[in-house]
């Protein structure tokens, strides 16, 4: 089969390799669609992989083609989104279920081989979140992991009827974050960037975004909240400017979710610093997601919104690629030849 190989920083190529034998419960995935996360662009051209050679991409779907364990055969021909993070399921937080927090977890798609391929081998059955209408495109089961880590973050916000929302940074996960503020009834809801093509795109999807590095754009983002009232700040960009910005905006007793991995030191200026005590903001981390059926788990929502047609995924992507052409898509995005909301590798290209 066809994989995507990173086998040095820099060292990223389309080859063939083996198909891989199947053991315990392991689950052949032919792989329909793999999204470009953010993540994986310094992890080709900056930091590396936390194993060499590797196939990369860990926000991908596909369908299931062969089982290892006779038991789980009846799932031949079933479309599904991975959920890539593979537990340690002793630590702590596995215990509880709190798979995020694992402390010695494996990852598809960073760690061990991921979905830009033709096929990958997933753990077992407990990795897949299957999608139960057969009108929902294995492009959009791709990004059901950046809708799950948005709708985390709108959970973690506790956004409920008439919430004002505003969210720092219009890339896919700030607009998915948008629209599920959206459906669980938040108010006004707004974006910001300070990029003029995805402002303009993010526009031409019916958002409301706002260009901060405009003179007066505090100004103008306070108008369009009546009354100054900001309930919540998702805070995407993980910079200096989006966290003072956060906590200029927010409203006392608000809340701002972390949600933007940050870049380098995050410096907050004194009047923020004070006004964090004034106000008496709520901070809240997020990191990824639920994925444990004793709470509500996340994913499972995720496509179930999907299938329902009550969440709109995939007129995000706005570039597909087949698997030879990856390597390209990455180069272009690097540097910065292309702005893209969500990239991705698609069968159907
Ligand atoms: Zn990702
Ligand atoms: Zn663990």
């Amino acid at each position: 089969m066809k994989a995507m190989r990173l086998h040095a920083i820099c060292d990223f190529t389309c080859e063939e390799v083996e198909l891989p034998e199947l053991k315990d419960d392991e689950i052949l995935l032919k792989v329909g669609a793999c999204g470009v996360c953010g993540s994986d662009i310094p992890r080709v051209f900056e930091l590396g992989a936390h194993v060499f050679p590797i196939t990369i991409g860990h926000e991908f779907a596909g369908t299931i083609v062969k089982t290892a364990n006779k038991k789980d055969e009846d799932l031949i021909g079933r479309k599904a989104a991975i959920f890539p993070l593979i537990p340690c399921g002793t630590c702590e937080f596995c215990k509880e279920e709190q798979f995020a927090q694992c402390t010695n977890y494996n990852y598809l798609g960073s760690r061990c081989d991921g979905g830009f391929a033709e096929y990958c081998v997933i753990p077992s059955k407990w990795q897949l979140v299957f999608s139960n209408d057969e009108n929902t495109s294995m492009e959009s089961l791709s990004l059901v992991e950046p809708a799950t880590v948005a709708q985390h973050a709108v959970r973690k916000a506790k956004i409920s009827e008439g919430s004002n929302v505003l969210i720092l940074g219009a890339g896919p996960i700030g607009l998915l974050a948008a629209r599920f503020s959206k459906l669980f009834g938040a108010g006004q809801v707004a974006l910001t960037d300070i990029s003029d093509e995805k402002i303009d795109f993010a526009k031409e999807k019916g958002f409301q975004v706002f260009n901060t590095l405009e003179e007066g754009s505090g100004k103008e983002i306070q108008g369009f909240f009546k009354n100054h009232k900001i309930d919540v700040v998702i805070e995407g960009t993980g910079s200096t400017a989006g966290l003072n910005t956060a906590i200029e905006l927010i409203k006392p007793f608000g809340r701002i979710v972390m949600l933007g991995n940050p870049h380098g030191d995050t410096m907050i200026q004194l009047q923020n610093h004070s006004s964090i005590l004034r106000k008496e903001i709520e901070f809240y981390g997020v990191w990824n997601s639920i994925y444990s059926d004793k709470e509500l788990n996340e994913w499972k929502y995720t496509v179930e919104m999907i299938d329902t047609g009550k969440l709109k995924v995939d007129d995000l992507i706005t570039h597909k690629v087949k698997l030879e052409d990856v390597a390209k898509l990455f180069s272009q995005i690097y540097h910065r030849e292309i702005t893209v909301c969500k990239a991705i590798y698609s069968k159907e290209v």
